[in-house]
């Protein structure tokens, strides 16, 4: 291997808001690197989008530069969202400003990029024959910037004009006295058919699938906005970077069905009238993930649709019912739905009258000939995918990037992909993106190249790239925070679906652009955490995983390190259980039940203790589960998993009772298992009269009450009964060795920590008590003979490891058992009830164990 001197340090293609700033950042640090485009100006989206109506949709104010602070002081915006002509002139300033236009080359498009390995470098071919070398390669290439080729056969033989909103000429188009046919109604065509609607004798529009629209209220830019970003524009800036969406602004934290009827309607007004598509998402926490919540915003526009359109056919036909709001890109218009009342614009419903082709006089659909002056396409982009792999990229070994990511990109962090050594993309996919104010993205993207590259020339490293590892664990990730969504219902571009043959994967980063954001702080404080790094005399391997948690997961360890809890471990028992408490007061609901109700049992020592029972809203008797709650044997009561077991039950259609034990330090060792054998003896005794089916019982218990239940489930063994239909332990303490892998990998967490683990020990059973197999279910003489179990785990568990030896050891004593491990999960992921989305699907799959355990027969047919 040898470094040989390349022609330019770093060629960069594109010169959009990515290329112009990537180049700057580059030429400050003293790197000689130049820009090839297409193009013969600057610009990229603003210089080929020039249809009428195109403006931008995120404000100007938050759609523009952060990086100087002069620029930013200077340049002054004349309207809320610019037009495209406005944007344009404000990039050729920026490229003026920054003398950056003597390092473009225009009008040169790229064609092959090949790595060599032996020289370490790229070599770049343009389309016109020329290769020049680079030691790093920047694809600035746009997410938006290949216009999907034609679908439509017949086009050519066309007589009249044809335009595409992505290819717009440059001379102004004359509509005058013309028959126009739009195809498509995405952003493109909402934001031209208004504007075309004001010149041209008729407009037929041809509409596939309706999309959402609000209001943009076009104007000056407002006032408080300004004042805002005026006052400190840095801190309005990082407030942007740290924001869901690159727009600073409030974060929802409510769920829509906690508001009445009134409340929401107020809420969704107010979207209606703001013009701005971010407080579209601000409203609610669980809008993008939770259909029925969904559901209500989408009435909303529904109705407004139908308070806007005349002609009662042609609104339904405008109101979007195949897919959920925001899981295709939301539209701003000017004036789009009222534009169906003039006289002169018809829509097409191509789900009934699907187009045919394209004759000499205009579309053919199946209901026959609309004849045409101009056709527009605005049908869209092979997205976010299409720039990158149109370049026949070669990475190591000749391997092509396009045949790498034939089943859907992979990529580490949407920045850098594995085989293809100093390469990179900006906004990517597998970053936000798309999904956010491409400017902020956009200037992040450059800002870490441009800092990454100055790290590897200050210590002699040539030649970078992602550990295999690292981004398949990222893409990965990637898919969990996509598959969360209802984005991954819908067939939109972020899909892929709307290139015929484009394999369908959710392409950006759903997860935040703050918390993407995190994950960059956190892998570039770890000096570049999963990438190798090779350069003279040195080689630096590094498989390490910057986000290993489920998106979710990951979520609720941000957010609670946010409210700045102390280490729970430090906070004396009534302190932590006031904490908890806290918590669990601000947590969600969990689901509707038939019926809740509270009463009490005598426990061991005869004293009164509380249960609370959940019933499905279907016909008994029902099967009956004995709970145990979590908490350590310190912590929690019958109602601290309540969420949990009003889940349990509607996914099961089984009672839930929940009952609660003594809790140490008051009541050490062996309080709470005496407790829990109560607490089975009365239920049992209680079944039919509290609802429950004949010869139907299960125990569980999540964490400590997972222990509880698995104790519980040895004495029936032991003791005459009652018979158990089967066991569910969930994250269970199982055992007293603290030895096992687990508890050395997550000794840190999350959440449950070594510390915590050793508190909860302390203040329950002494030292000398902690074989006993009442606390130490996995050292009881024998496991045969206990009833069927599943036991369920998390990755990230310090209890994991003894959860799995704990179902291996029953398995191998002959017991029915079903291990299910948590990918990405810790310790309290499964009881966070709509706050760890990804918990669901476990705790679908508990309930089906528990209706396997009252329904054998059942099962083992199916
Ligand atoms: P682009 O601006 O797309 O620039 C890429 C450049 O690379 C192009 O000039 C292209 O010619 C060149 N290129 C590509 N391949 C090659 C090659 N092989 N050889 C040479 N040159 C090549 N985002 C927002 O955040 N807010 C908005 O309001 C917004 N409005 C939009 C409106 C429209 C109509 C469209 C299409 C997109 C919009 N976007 C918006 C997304 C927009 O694409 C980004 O905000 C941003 O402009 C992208 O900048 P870029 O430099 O990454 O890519
Ligand atoms: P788009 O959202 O993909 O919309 C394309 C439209 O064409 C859709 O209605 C699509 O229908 C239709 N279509 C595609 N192929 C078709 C076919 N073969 N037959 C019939 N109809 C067909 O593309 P876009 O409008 O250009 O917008 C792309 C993105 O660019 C936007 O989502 C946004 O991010 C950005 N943009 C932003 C603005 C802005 O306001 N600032 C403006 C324009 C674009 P289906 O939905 O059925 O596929």
């Amino acid at each position: 291997m040898s470094f040989t001197k390349p022609d330019l340090d770093v060629i960069v293609v594109g010169a959009g808001f990515a290329g112009l700033y990537m180049l700057h950042r580059l030429r400050r640090q003293g790197l000689t690197a130049k820009i090839l485009e297409s193009a013969d100006g600057v610009g990229g989206t603003w210089y080929w989008n020039r249809y009428p109506g195109a403006r931008c949709d995120i404000l100007s104010v938050d759609y523009s530069y952060s990086f100087d602070k002069e620029l930013q002081t200077d340049w002054q915006w004349s309207e809320r969202y610019a037009k495209q002509s406005e944007i344009l002139e404000y990039l050729n300033h920026v490229a003026d400003r920054f003398d950056l236009r003597r390092d473009i080359r225009f009008e040169t498009r790229v064609a092959q990029a090949a790595w060599d390995d032996a020289a370490s470098l790229w070599r770049i071919a343009t389309e016109d024959g020329e290769t020049l070398t680079c030691r790093h390669y920047v694809m600035a290439t746009g997410c938006l910037s290949v216009p999907k080729d034609n679908e439509f056969d017949g086009i050519e033989a066309f007589g009249g004009e044809v335009y595409s909103t992505g290819r717009w000429p440059h001379h102004a188009v004359d509509f005058a006295g013309k028959r126009v046919g739009v195809i498509g109604t995405g952003s493109s065509g909402i934001q031209a058919i208004p504007e075309i609607a004001k010149q041209a004798k008729s407009v037929t529009v041809f509409q596939r699938t309706p999309n959402f629209s609000i209001p943009a209220r076009h104007g000056p830019v407002a006032d408080e906005r300004i004042a805002a970003f005026r006052k400190d524009p840095e801190a309005y800036r990082q407030a942007a970077r740290y924001s869901k969406l690159g727009v600073p602004g409030p974060v929802a934290m409510e769920q829509t069905k906690t508001v009445s009827d009134e409340e929401r309607r107020r809420r969704y007004e107010h979207v209606w009238r703001t013009g701005e598509l971010q407080p579209m998402f601000a409203q609610f926490a669980d809008t993008l993930f939770d259909k029925a919540a969904n559901d209500t915003m989408v009435a909303f526009m529904h109705e407004k649709i139908r308070e806007i359109v005349d002609d009662p056919e042609t609104a339904e036909a405008l109101c979007p019912t195949d897919h959920p709001i925001a899981s295709k890109r939301p539209c701003l218009d000017d004036g789009y739905y009222a534009t169906f009342n003039l006289p002169h614009v018809s829509l097409v419903d191509l789900r009934r009258d699907p187009i045919r082709g394209i004759a000499a006089t205009g579309v053919e659909t199946a209901g026959g000939l609309h004849e045409f002056d101009v056709i527009v396409l605005a049908t869209g982009f092979d997205a976010m995918t299409g720039a990158v792999v149109r370049v026949d990229i070669r990475g190591r070994d000749g391997l092509s990037l396009k045949e790498k990511w034939a089943d859907g990109p992979q990529t580490y962090m949407g920045l850098m992909t594995a085989g293809f050594p100093n390469l990179f993309l900006i906004t990517g996919p597998g970053s936000p993106s798309v999904l956010s104010n491409m400017a902020v993205s956009i200037e992040q993207h450059v800002e870490m190249i441009d800092d990454l590259l100055a790290d590897m020339k200050a210590r002699g490293r040539e030649v970078v790239e992602p550990s295999a590892i690292a981004e398949e664990v990222w893409t990965r990730y990637n898919d969990d925070a996509g598959n969360l969504t209802l984005h991954v219902t819908a067939n939109s571009w972020y899909m892929g679906a709307n290139v015929p043959g484009k394999p369908r994967r959710f392409l950006p980063f759903i997860g935040g652009v703050d918390s993407y954001r995190r994950a960059c702080d956190d892998l570039k404080a770890a000096d570049w955490m999963g990438l190798h790094f090779r350069g003279k005399g040195e080689t630096r391997p590094d498989d390490r995983i910057v986000r290993p948690f489920r998106p979710d997961v990951t979520a609720m360890l941000e957010a609670m390190a946010e409210a700045g809890l102390p280490p729970l471990h430090t906070l004396p028992p009534a302190d932590l259980r006031a904490t908890m408490a806290a918590v669990g007061e601000q947590s969600p609901k969990g689901p509707e039940v038939g019926e809740v109700r509270d009463g009490t049992f005598p426990g061991a020592d005869g004293a009164p203790l509380r249960w609370r029972l959940y019933r499905p809203d279907t016909p008994g008797p029902h099967p009956l589960t004995l709970y145990f709650h979590g908490g350590g044997w310190v912590i929690g009561s019958e109602v601290s998993d309540d969420a949990f077991c009003r889940d349990l039950c509607v996914r099961s259609n089984s009672l839930i009772v929940s009952c609660d034990y003594r809790h140490a330090p008051e009541a050490r060792f062996p309080a709470a298992v005496e407790d829990a054998l109560a607490a089975l003896d009365w239920v049992a005794k209680e079944a039919q009269a509290l609802g429950g089916a004949p010869g139907k019982l299960a125990v569980a218990g999540w964490s400590a009450g997972g222990n509880l239940a698995a104790v519980a489930a040895q004495h029936a063994r032991d003791h005459g009964g009652p018979a158990l239909s089967g066991q569910l332990l969930i994250t269970p303490v199982t055992d007293s060795d603290f030895s096992r892998p687990s508890y050395v990998e997550n000794a840190a967490g999350p959440v449950l920590t070594r510390e915590l683990m050793d508190y909860f020990w302390d203040h329950y059973v002494d030292p000398a008590d902690r074989q006993d197999p009442r606390v130490a279910p996995i050292r009881a003489t024998s496991l045969a003979g206990l009833p069927p179990a599943m036991v369920v785990v998390s990755q990230f568990d310090p209890l994991r490891d003894e959860g799995i030896a704990y179902a291996e050891a029953m398995k191998a004593a002959g017991v029915p058992v079903t291990l299910l491990v948590g990918r990405g999960h810790m310790h309290t992921s499964y009881s966070a009830v709509d706050v760890i989305l990804s918990g669901a699907e476990m705790r679908a799959q508990m309930a089906q164990a528990l209706d396997g355990f009252f329904e054998p027969r059942r099962h083992a047919a199916e």
